[in-house]
């Protein structure tokens, strides 16, 4: 027992130093099953229309119930079905719910169409089949591809074999929305990705802590005001991310933001939860 216990000390030593990789390699035995035994589960965040405040839809973000750890973030777990090939059928399996729920939606709001706006890794990107998957997601639903939307990373859409382009291009030509997600934190330029098939941009939470006043002058607040605009011209849509406070709210509706998505307007909540939101 002395010997477990030194090395259990051992281990989170060095887990000061390799955390992320200590944390995978524990994690990617119990992962590759997880689908089967049904551990994973959606929960889906509000998307409001800054100026009505009314609900426009929902993101659907991603759960690990681990019977010993209990709920686990995607942002671990990802990088793990990633590297191990695994995002695919997770993926697969994402779109798939997603898309039943918001059929249902749409089938309880008839008259108010709402999006569920899922997120793709940029592996998944990579894999031709992601068209595929998105046709029989909707088919099998029977929800209408106006009301799909795909999150991506732009760092997908700056890769130089153009082959992620074309299946979006694709995919896009079905009807279905596709947005960039965290926008703001890596190096895409608006310029450029005008010549993409893109809807919309989704402005990363980090921007948020700048936006806080009617008064404010804070440089932030004024990257985003250009952010918009410019993303306006390009007849693209813009979504704050990580919006907390009411004063945040109407800022950015002043600025002349789109959607808002964030703890003020909601937590992420079971798929049949959503529809009875205003
Ligand atoms: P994301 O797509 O940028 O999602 C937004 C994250 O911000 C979510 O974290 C959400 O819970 C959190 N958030 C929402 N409102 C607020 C707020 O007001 N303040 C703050 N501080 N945070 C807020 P979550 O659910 O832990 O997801 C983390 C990331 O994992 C997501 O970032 C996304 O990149 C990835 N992810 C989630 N679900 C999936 C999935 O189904 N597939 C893939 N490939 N990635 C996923
Ligand atoms: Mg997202
Ligand atoms: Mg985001
Ligand atoms: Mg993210």
């Amino acid at each position: 027992l002395a010997k477990a216990d030194g090395r259990a000390r051992y281990a989170v030593f060095d887990a000061t130093r390799n955390a992320q990789q200590l944390l995978r390699y524990g994690l990617t035995g119990r992962l590759a099953g997880a689908l089967e035994r049904g551990e994973f589960e959606l929960v889906y965040q509000p998307l409001v229309s800054l100026v009505e405040g009314r609900l426009r839809g929902a993101e659907a973000l991603l759960r690990w119930r681990h019977p010993d750890l209990g709920t686990v973030s995607p942002n671990t777990f990802i990088p793990v079905a990633e590297q191990s090939g695994m995002i695919h059928a997770l993926g697969r399996w994402v779109l798939r719910e997603s898309c039943t729920a918001a059929a249902a939606w749409q089938r309880s709001r008839p008259d108010t169409p709402l999006l569920v706006s899922v997120n793709v890794s940029p592996r998944q990107c990579t894999d031709p089949r992601l068209l595929e998957d998105v046709e029989h997601a909707l088919t099998d639903s029977g929800l209408h591809p106006a009301n799909l939307q795909l999150e991506l990373t732009e760092t997908v859409l700056m890769q130089s074999t153009g082959r992620p382009v074309q299946t979006l291009r694709k995919i896009a030509d079905l009807g279905v929305r596709i947005v960039i997600d965290d926008f703001g934190i890596g190096y895409s330029n608006l310029a450029y990705l005008r010549h993409l098939p893109v809807h919309g941009l989704k402005l990363a939470g980090a921007f948020m802590a700048g936006i806080r006043s009617l008064a404010s002058d804070h440089v932030d607040e004024q990257i985003v005001e250009t952010v918009i605009r410019l993303a306006h011209t390009l007849r693209m849509t813009v979504t704050a991310e990580g919006v907390e406070t009411a004063d945040q709210a109407g800022r950015l509706a002043a600025l002349g933001c789109d959607l808002g998505q964030g703890w003020h307007f909601g937590r992420p909540i079971a798929p049949a939860g959503i529809p009875a939101l205003r």
